[in-house]
């Protein structure tokens, strides 16, 4: 499996058991690479719903209002994050730089809300900004293609490495190396 795929699982997986997990004893390891995935995640699902849960989520006075808000506004997503992280979103929701914006609203909740309380919200959305900072440079080649002049006529880019009109292939001056030229 894809290693993004895998890390998507991961992420469903927790969801499905983070309230179970949930409690007084020792908090869940926290894995910068696993919040980074849940709080994508979370982006998700509150993109989906934003626009019918914000006008109750901002007007909730207590956790049980957000618990409403979630279960009237949220379905079908609501048990992902009720009754568990009532409290925790009620918090962030009232940070005072909480932003205005409803993309910068999505965001915050969504990063801060992904450490699920087992780190502050502050250093949830920290560890998600490293993780986005980190995997950004560890951006590699994939596939390349390159500028050719081809005895057959073809100038342009090659396709699979090899001349797109006529299919020679590029020889990149180790043929006497390989024995697959
Ligand atoms: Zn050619």
């Amino acid at each position: 499996m894809p290693k993004r795929e895998r890390a998507a699982k991961r992420a469903t997986n927790l969801l499905d058991t983070f309230s179970e997990k949930r409690g007084r004893g020792r908090p869940p390891l926290v894995r910068a690479s696993e919040l980074r995935g849940r709080a994508d995640h979370y982006r998700f699902i509150f993109n989906q719903i934003w626009d019918r849960l914000w006008p109750r989520l901002s007007q909730a006075q207590e956790d049980q209002e957000v618990i409403d808000a979630f279960v009237k506004d949220a379905q079908p997503y609501a048990p992902n994050f009720m009754p568990g992280l009532a409290n925790l979103v009620f918090r962030i929701v009232r940070e005072a730089k909480f932003p205005r914006t409803r993309d910068a609203q999505i965001s915050f909740l969504a990063d801060s809300l992904a450490g699920l309380g087992s780190v502050s919200p502050r250093s949830s959305r920290d560890i998600c900004q490293k993780e986005r900072t980190r995997e950004k440079r560890a951006h590699h080649i994939i596939r390349y293609e390159v500028y050719v002049e081809c005895s057959c006529g073809f100038k342009g880019r090659s396709l699979n490495l090899a001349c797109r009109k006529c299919g020679a292939e590029i020889d990149f001056g180790l043929s006497g190396l390989t024995p697959f030229s």
